[in-house]
């Protein structure tokens, strides 16, 4: 049997691999409608406050294209990613967003510990209450949510109908079951998350606005410049569909970020070249396996005292493997539980097999090959 994978966004470790057993990989560059109108894209800087005259995170020019969207009949779909938003440290001003040094990514902010903490190693440091590359004290780390967006919309626009997409929705209110009416138009103003990224096909849409480009990018791990390229292309992807012409208002704090630009103009080729890069240099795949060992206890004193103890048992009975950690995982606290854990990185995979089958049997989880470190 053949199998055939399609995708305009494949995972880049699903490429690399196809690419290096040389299974065939077959590009189409072509649309398969020659008569589509590629749609216009218009980038507002966040940084600049000037393009926000009329509302704090809804530039001007978003308002106006969704004004004259509403006078022609038109659909306007905003897309807000919830993934990361809750943890952005960045600079208003100059769009600087804390990083781990040792893993390159980004830093979860923990405000009862006045401190900004690397989830993968453990790195912490003190909130910046300056920026350290322009002094900036306009230092920010509150998110918006898809019910923000929602209620600020229907104050500006009181005669547009709105419906929103996110996980807070039932089932009856969701997207297939809302299908007809969005695709006969009755919906003027849509608001998603991830839900609405991929799959619609709306005749009516006529601008895709991004709230905040970036904002994915603050999750901590390292699937995240992945995920929102991703997701940037494929929600420009709902527009320039047909021969309508249509248009794209993308805002972002970081319009000169290689992810932000590549998923903006949905160039893969580029985005693939520069993500192998950066995951050879922070060694993560397809460069090395990993294995995530998550301990779960009722208390933090002994997540923490078991993680230690288990992680130099490792050290030392493995001296030539790399371990990280231990360090408080994404989701540190889960159902009354803290978890804490270690991330093993090895270019061989069957010692990470071995190393997961020492687990002790209780308090302890392992997950090879994860599709994250969150
Ligand atoms: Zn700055
Ligand atoms: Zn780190």
């Amino acid at each position: 049997a053949i199998v055939v994978q399609g995708s305009a966004t494949p995972l880049v470790s699903e490429y690399y691999l196809a690419a290096k057993t040389s299974r065939p990989i077959i590009n189409l560059p072509a649309r398969a409608n020659p008569n589509i109108i590629t749609p216009s894209i218009n980038v507002v800087d966040m940084t600049s406050k000037n393009g926000f005259l009329r509302h704090r995170f809804l530039s001007d020019l978003l308002l106006n294209t969704i004004n004259q969207n509403l006078e022609n009949n038109k659909q306007t779909l905003i897309y807000h990613t919830r993934r990361g938003t809750a943890s952005t440290t960045l600079c208003q001003n100059c769009g600087w967003s804390a990083l781990c040094p040792r893993c390159f990514i980004p830093m979860t902010l923990h405000a009862d510990q006045h401190a900004l903490i690397c989830h993968i190693c453990g790195y912490r440091e003190r909130v910046p209450t300056a920026c350290p590359d322009c002094g900036s004290t306009d230092i920010v780390h509150k998110g918006i949510g898809p019910k923000l967006i929602e209620s600020e919309l229907q104050k500006l626009f009181p005669q547009a109908t709105i419906a929103r997409f996110d996980g807070d929705i039932t089932s009856k209110n969701s997207l297939n079951q809302r299908y007809q009416e969005l695709y006969d138009g009755h919906i003027d103003i849509i608001i998603g998350t991830q839900v609405v990224a991929k799959g619609l096909d709306l005749p009516r849409l006529a601008t895709v606005g991004i709230i905040q480009a970036d904002a994915g990018l603050a999750l901590p791990d390292f699937t995240t410049r992945e995920r929102t390229f991703q997701l940037l292309a494929q929600v420009i992807g709902r527009v320039g569909r047909n021969d309508q012409p249509t248009s794209v208002v993308v805002q972002t704090y970081q319009p000169q970020n290689p992810t932000i630009v590549q998923g903006i103009r949905q160039d893969y080729a580029s985005f693939y070249a520069s993500e192998l890069a950066e995951r050879r240099r922070g060694i993560f795949p397809p460069f090395v396996y990993l294995l995530k060992l998550t301990c779960i206890y009722k208390t933090e004193a002994t997540a923490i005292r078991n993680a230690q103890k288990f992680a130099a048992k490792l050290r030392s009975e493995y001296p030539d493997t790399t371990f990280f950690g231990p360090a408080p995982a994404f989701y540190e606290r889960v159902r009354d539980t803290y978890r804490w854990q270690i991330v093993v990185k090895s270019t061989n995979r069957a010692k990470l097999l071995a190393i997961a089958s020492q687990l002790p049997r209780t308090h302890w989880q392992y997950d090879i090959d994860p599709a994250n470190l969150l």
